[in-house]
C-alpha cells in the first residue's frame, strides 16, 4: 500500500523520530476508552493501545518513527529495486524506512510501540523485535512477580529483607518489607550487577559504570547474578541515592530476577537514547 498523505520532513532521512512527538499527536485520534486507563488510538501504522495519560507511558516504550517521505525513496533501501506501479513501497513500522514487499513482508509483534497486532517490519527490525518478545514473554513476568533481597540504603549499616518487584505500569521498583519505598526507573542513573563465581572462593564482581556499557550477565557463563547496586535520584531530590540489594534465601529466583532487571536496563537505555 502506498501512503499518499503528506508527511512532515525530518532533519535526516530515516532518522528515528523521538524528538518530533508534536507532529505525531495529530496523526492519532482517540477512538475509545477502556477502564484500565488505556485508550485505543489509530496511527497510519495500525491500532495502538496506549495509556490515557502520556505521563504514564511504560519506560520501555519507543515512539513511532517518522516515515521516510515517499518522494525521497525511489528505490528499496535494502535491495535497491526501483519502485513503480507493480513494485510498491512499504514502510517499516519500526524504523520508518522504505522497502519493497520482499524486503518488508514480515509482520512481527511490536509491544514497545504499543501495537495491538503484529506490524510490517524490515528484516533487521523484525529480528530485533523478535528478540524483544522474549523480554515481554519471560523476563517481564519475572520482574512483575518479584524476588526477595537484603536491601541496604545508602551507606547505612542497617539492612532489611524486602521483596522487590516491578510495578504493573513498569515505571517503578516497589520494595516491601517492614517499610516500603519506590524507585522510579526513569530516575535511575546506573546499575551494577554483582555476581558470584561458581567455584568456592571465586568471587568476581562485575561493575558497570553506566547502563550503556553493560552486557548481558548470561554471557559470562560461569557467573550468576547475586546482587545489584543502584544509583537513583529519589522523587523531588537531586541527590543521588545508593541502593544495594543482595539475594536473600531463594537465590535462584533472585538471580533470575536480577538477570531480567539487567535486560530491562538495556531496553530502558535504548528508549532514553531514542
Ligand atoms: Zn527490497
Ligand atoms: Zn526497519
Amino acid at each position: 500500500m502506498i501512503r499518499q498523505q503528506p508527511r512532515r520532513s525530518l532533519e535526516g532521512r530515516g532518522k528515528r523520530a523521538g524528538t518530533v512527538a508534536g507532529g505525531r499527536k495529530s496523526r492519532q485520534s482517540k477512538m475509545s476508552s477502556v477502564p484500565d486507563g488505556k485508550k485505543l488510538v489509530r496511527s497510519p501504522s495500525g491500532l495502538r493501545m496506549v495509556p490515557e495519560n502520556g505521563a504514564f507511558n511504560s519506560p520501555f516504550s519507543l515512539d513511532e518513527p517518522q516515515w521516510v517521505p515517499d518522494k525521497e525513496c525511489p528505490r528499496c533501501m535494502q535491495c535497491d529495486t526501483k519502485f513503480d506501479f507493480i513494485r510498491r513501497k512499504h514502510h517499516c513500522r519500526r524504523c520508518g524506512r522504505c522497502f519493497c514487499d520482499k524486503c518488508c513482508s514480515k509482520k512481527v509483534a511490536l509491544p514497545r510501540m504499543c501495537f495491538v497486532d503484529p506490524v510490517r517490519q524490515c528484516a533487521e527490525c523484525g529480528l530485533v523485535s523478535q528478540k524483544e518478545m522474549e523480554f515481554y514473554d519471560k523476563q517481564l513476568k519475572v520482574l512483575l512477580a518479584g524476588g526477595t533481597f537484603i536491601v541496604t540504603l545508602g551507606t547505612s549499616e542497617k539492612s532489611e529483607t524486602m521483596t522487590c518487584r516491578l510495578s504493573n505500569n513498569h515505571r517503578y521498583l516497589f520494595l516491601d518489607g517492614e517499610s516500603h519505598f519506590e524507585v522510579e526507573l526513569s530516575r535511575m542513573s546506573s546499575m551494577q550487577i554483582l555476581t558470584d563465581g561458581t567455584s568456592p572462593g571465586e568471587n568476581d564482581i562485575h561493575t558497570y559504570t553506566s547502563l550503556l556499557d553493560s552486557h548481558c550477565i548470561s554471557e559470562g557463563g560461569t557467573s550468576r547474578a547475586s546482587g545489584m547496586l543502584l544509583h537513583y535520584k529519589p522523587m523531588g531530590s537531586q541527590d543521588v541515592q545508593q541502593l544495594r540489594m543482595e539475594a536473600a534465601d531463594d537465590k535462584k529466583v533472585a538471580s533470575l530476577w536480577l538477570a531480567a532487571m539487567h535486560k530491562a536496563a538495556k531496553l530502558l537505555y535504548e528508549a532514553r537514547d531514542q
